[in-house]
């Protein structure tokens, strides 16, 4: 038999097009299957309770619908943070976080299985690229995670596991998805993607027109110094992305994320938060300082608090917009991808 149809990727055209022409249906069906699937996040086809038995078999035989499963969840005992673990269709595991803000409801998304970036600092990457994520899939980890609060997520950040523009089309596709008023209906202007700087995936992006946040993963103020932390500062320079950081500012206005991870001895000077100033003179910038999150495979330490708070003071002497990014969910794992690897790892010790 052939390989079943991943009916929760596809969009409501796509969807309306297969209902009719495969499946021999009214095309208004394809507007309640939506429904069901991005609206009231069904897992099978089974909960479709206004369908007709015939037609959910059908769906059944061509189609398969199948959220993540929820493997480990983790709530922080001091602000709410929950961080699970997903386990995908075929077995692979994910990670992603919700954090509870005042403003609503934040959910970091991972968009690829592992990552081939090769950042320093990131355990997400150390195991290398297993493989990347589908639309619904990344789907699955907002639609399970709002099954599971039983609140509404309002903001959605492309920060997990993976470099998003290296899975450029699934996640286009997603954000498409995510902000159409057919389903979940979250305003672009609340979903941020992070990367790490892929030119020729950025100039792309401008051209799609969307009104998401774009950040860029710095993290350095020199090329030479960018390299040693990031690979993929060895195929383009800062200048490069900045031109195409104007570039997606060119199209839709929208404030530009600049995220730095601040590692003590490495790039934390009172030099380093100058030229900074200096790098995004005349961007409309927003600064966002982590503080770096220690791994055990690598020994990269934090700047410690005086030193955050400095360069913080120094970028805003220079007239920059700053942020620190606040730690949340301290008391359950720490840095991207490292749930995901001690997990992985200690089910492998056990083999
Ligand atoms: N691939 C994307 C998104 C992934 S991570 C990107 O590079 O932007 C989201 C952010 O967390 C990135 O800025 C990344 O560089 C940063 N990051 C990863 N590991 C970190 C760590 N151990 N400490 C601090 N920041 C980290």
């Amino acid at each position: 038999m052939n390989e079943k149809i991943d009916i929760q990727s596809m969009d409501l055209k796509e969807l309306t097009e297969f209902v009719s022409q495969t499946l021999k249906e009214k095309p208004f069906r394809a507007r309640q299957i939506y429904k069901w699937i991005h609206v009231k996040l069904a897992s099978g086809f089974d909960e479709m309770t206004d369908l007709s038995k015939p037609l959910r078999e059908k769906l059944e035989e061509h189609c398969f619908l199948s959220l993540p499963q929820i493997a480990r969840c983790y709530i922080s005992k001091i602000d709410g943070t929950r961080k699970y673990l997903f386990r995908l269709r075929d077995g692979n595991i994910i990670e992603s976080v919700l954090m509870k803000y005042k403003h609503g409801n934040s959910v970091c998304v991972s968009s690829q299985v592992g990552c081939r970036m090769g950042c320093k600092f990131c355990a997400s990457t150390l195991d290398g690229l297993a493989r990347n994520m589908t639309p619904s899939e990344i789907l699955g980890e907002i639609y399970m995670i709002q099954k599971d609060l039983g609140e509404r997520i309002s903001n959605v950040v492309i920060m997990g596991s993976g470099e998003p523009l290296d899975n450029y089309d699934n996640v286009i596709r997603f954000i498409k998805m995510l902000s159409d008023e057919n389903g979940l209906n979250i305003s672009q202007r609340n979903i941020t993607l992070s990367t790490c700087g892929i030119v020729p995936r950025i100039y792309d992006l401008a051209k799609e027109d969307l009104q998401i946040t774009l950040a860029i993963s710095l993290h350095a103020v020199n090329d030479q110094r960018r390299r040693e932390l990031m690979p993929v500062a060895n195929k383009w320079s800062i200048q490069e992305i900045l031109d195409a950081c104007r570039e997606y500012y060119s199209h839709n206005s929208r404030r530009l994320t600049f995220e730095y991870s601040l590692v003590r001895g490495v790039n934390d000077s009172p030099e380093d938060a100058k030229a900074l100033a200096q790098l995004l003179k005349g961007l409309n910038a927003h600064v966002n300082l982590i503080p770096v999150n220690p791994i055990k495979e690598r020994d990269f330490r934090q700047s410690d608090n005086s030193a955050v708070m400095n360069f913080k003071n120094n970028l805003e002497k220079y007239g920059e917009n700053v942020t620190i990014r606040r730690e949340m969910g301290r008391d359950i794992q720490a840095a991207c991808g490292q749930l995901r690897k001690n997990y992985i790892d200690a089910l492998e010790s056990e083999d």
